[in-house]
This record gives structure tokens, C-alpha cells and sequence, in this order.
């Protein structure tokens, strides 16, 4: 059962407006705008075997580029403990995510003590690579569904976004992997770029059409401050809506719960649905409910936030567990974000934080 901490000690750390701990109509700690706390993203390693050039642009991300050492990553203990306070203050999903996430040696493990808490949704974003080879085991340590990246089916295209080399046939044997291991409904992003990828909006349409799969069309966002964002590249959700549309008649379907971050639609033959997630054209920073755990450790309220705040240190100084627990109220309780609602020129060049490491 979430409760409500009390702030103590955090309070000499952390400013806060009001003495008294803020509470949202769900009972549950609430942020200066009424928001709730549900949802941890756990960025589990900074690396990645791809080089999406939407994400981790070759020339920045270069041989010579200082990766984390693994000294300074959280341990899955580490990682562990802070769930559980997480959820004592209402987290009920965590996503694992990176990076890529698979690359975590002995992830699997992670996964069993996350599960063992209890009553957590536990779910994990990956570009696929990977997949086949974990599903199974993945599922067997209780995880409950993944989210596969795949931004084309056409191979020369996926390949140059990836900037790996990589296929597509390896992702899509992932995505058959975990199907067959049970890690569903599987939802499959695709970022859409303008002049990139934006012809694969059909035949990715065509492809999960009646597979079972939810194929979600993500807008071009201006994470991290490498990937030279510009609105000219992002192609709105509605012009995708409008393509998928024009061959394969659409309808609305309400949101699952509130605070969707996808907005979901349906095929009209009722052969499956698609989502559109608009960070950028319609912002959902009202209902956002996500924290993000970067790789070292740092809390962010933020996808787009500049700064976090160091729990590591907490971790590794012998802190008590209600110490960690008043910091993590404290933070939330003074959080004001809705970086998707003010974007601006100006806020797109803040030198902002990379999202393979804050966690995507
Ligand atoms: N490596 C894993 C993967 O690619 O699924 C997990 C981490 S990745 C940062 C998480 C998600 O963020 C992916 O679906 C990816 O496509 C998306 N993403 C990365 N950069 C993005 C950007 N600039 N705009 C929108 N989505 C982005
Ligand atoms: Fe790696 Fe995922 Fe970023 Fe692509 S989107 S570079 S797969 S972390
Ligand atoms: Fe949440 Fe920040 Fe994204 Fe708004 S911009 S939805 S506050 S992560």
C-alpha cells in the first residue's frame, strides 16, 4: 500500500514551499502540480550496440566517448532498494530501459528481485538486438511485456537509422521471440523523422496490421543536445494519422487509463490498433506521473530536465531507507516540469541531458 512519508531530514537538503506533504486526489504524494508519482524509468547502462542518429549520433558517441565504468552504475541492490521506496510512495511500473538494456549482463537477475517485490507492472524498452537470445529468460524472471524499437521495414533505411548495420530480420525474430515467450501485448516504436524514415509510415502500418502488435509512431523529440533537433523534422502525428488513414480506415479508442502517453486508435476491419505518442505537436505534461533513475543513480522528473538529484550518494553512505525515502518525497513534491508544453526554440538549444543515459 503507497503512503504518504513524512519529510524529516530532507527538508535541510531541499527547499520546499510547503511544510506539509502535498497529496493528490489518489492519495498519493503529489507533485506542485497535482501529480501523482506511478511510473520509475531505470536507465540500466548508458551503451548501446546501435547508434541511432535520432538518439546517439555516431560522431558524438565515437570510440573515444566516456562511457560510464561500471563502478559507477548502480547495482541492481542498489537499484532494488530504491524500488521498493519507489513503490512505497505509489510507483507501480517500472520500464527498464538504457541504452540498451539487454547489454546489462545478467539483467535477468534485476528483473527477479524487481518481481520479487510485488505488485509491480515491469516492462522493458529494447531495440530487439538481443531479444531472441533473453525472451525466455526474461519472462521466466517475471517480466511482463517489452517494447521493441524498430523505425522501418524496409532494411536499407533501418539500417542507415541504426548507423549499426544492423537488420531488420534480427529484430523482427526478437519480436517473435517474445511473443512466443509470453512478454505481450508487445508494442513496437517507431520514431518518425522527416525525410528519413517517414516513407516507412505504411509498409510498418501494412506489416503489424493484424499481427497482434501495437505499432506506436513517435514524433522526432529534442532530447540530450546531440541529435541537432529542429521542428522541421518532426512529423506531427496527425500527418501520420492522415497517411495510415487514407489506406486503412481508423477510429479512436479511449485511453486505457489516464495519463496514456499514447493516444490509441483502431483499425475499422477490427484487426488490431496503433497508437501516436506527440510529445512535441500535444503535449501530456498534465498527467506525466514518470520518474526517471539515469544509470549512476540521479533522479530526473524530467525527460528534459538539465539537472537531477544524486540518491547514489544516499546509497553508498550508509543513509537509512527513510532518509532515501524523505529525499525522494522532497523532490517529487517541488517538481514543476512540463518542458513539452513550453518547448521553444530557445528550450530545444538548453544543453540538456543525453537520453541513452537518463533512460528513454
Ligand atoms: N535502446 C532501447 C531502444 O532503443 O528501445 C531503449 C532506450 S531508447 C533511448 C528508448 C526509446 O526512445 C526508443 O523507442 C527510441 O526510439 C526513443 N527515442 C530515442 N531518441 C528519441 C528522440 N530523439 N525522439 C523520440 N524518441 C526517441
Ligand atoms: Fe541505442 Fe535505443 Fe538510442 Fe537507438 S534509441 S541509439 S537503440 S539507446
Ligand atoms: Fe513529463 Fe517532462 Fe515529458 Fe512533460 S516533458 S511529459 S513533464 S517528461
Amino acid at each position: 500500500m503507497a503512503r504518504v512519508i513524512p519529510l524529516t531530514d530532507a527538508r535541510a537538503a531541499i527547499p520546499l514551499a510547503a511544510a506539509a506533504p502535498r497529496v493528490a486526489p489518489t492519495g498519493l504524494l503529489a507533485d506542485s502540480l497535482g501529480r501523482s508519482l506511478r511510473d520509475l524509468r531505470v536507465s540500466v547502462t548508458d551503451r548501446c550496440n546501435f547508434r541511432c542518429v535520432y538518439c546517439m549520433p555516431k560522431d558524438v558517441f565515437g570510440r573515444d566517448y566516456p562511457f560510464l565504468a561500471h563502478a559507477d552504475l548502480l547495482t541492481f541492490e542498489e537499484i532494488a532498494r530504491l524500488a521498493r521506496l519507489f513503490n512505497a510512495h505509489g510507483v507501480e511500473k517500472i520500464r527498464l530501459t538504457g541504452g540498451e538494456p539487454l547489454l546489462r549482463r545478467n539483467l535477468e537477475r534485476l528483473v527477479e528481485m524487481l518481481a520479487a517485490i510485488g505488485g509491480l507492472d515491469l516492462t522493458l524498452t529494447t531495440n530487439g538486438a538481443l531479444l531472441a537470445r533473453k525472451a525466455r529468460e526474461l519472462k521466466a524472471a517475471g517480466l511482463n511485456r517489452v517494447t521493441v524499437s524498430l523505425d522501418a521495414i524496409d532494411d536499407g533505411i533501418f539500417r542507415a537509422m541504426n548507423d549499426a548495420d544492423f537488420p531488420v530480420a534480427k529484430v523482427l525474430e526478437g519480436i517473435d521471440a517474445a511473443a512466443d515467450a509470453g512478454l505481450a501485448p508487445i508494442k513496437i516504436n517507431m520514431v518518425v523523422k522527416r525525410g528519413v524514415n517517414e516513407r516507412e509510415i505504411l509498409p510498418m502500418a501494412r506489416r503489424f496490421k493484424g499481427s497482434g502488435h501495437v505499432l506506436r509512431f513517435i514524433e522526432y523529440m529534442d532530447v540530450g543536445h546531440t541529435n541537432g533537433w529542429r521542428m522541421d523534422d518532426v512529423v506531427p502525428s496527425a500527418e501520420v494519422l492522415r497517411i495510415v488513414g487514407a489506406e486503412l480506415p481508423l477510429e479512436p479508442v479511449d485511453p486505457n487509463y489516464a495519463g496514456e502517453v499514447a493516444e490509441r486508435w483502431r483499425y475499422a476491419d477490427a484487426s488490431g490498433e496503433i497508437g501516436v505518442i506527440s510529445s512535441v505537436t500535444q503535449a501530456f505534461c498534465r498527467d506525466c506521473t514518470r520518474a526517471r533513475l539515469s544509470t549512476e543513480g540521479k533522479l530526473y522528473t524530467c525527460l528534459f530536465a538539465t539537472q537531477g538529484s544524486d540518491l547514489r550518494g544516499l546509497l553508498r553512505n550508509g543513509s537509512s531507507d527513510e532518509r532515501i525515502s524523505d529525499t525522494i518525497a522532497a523532490i517529487w513534491l517541488q517538481r514543476g516540469d512540463r518542458y513539452s508544453e513550453i518547448r521553444s526554440e530557445h528550450t530545444a538549444a538548453l544543453p540538456k541531458i543525453e537520453m541513452s543515459y537518463i533512460g528513454g
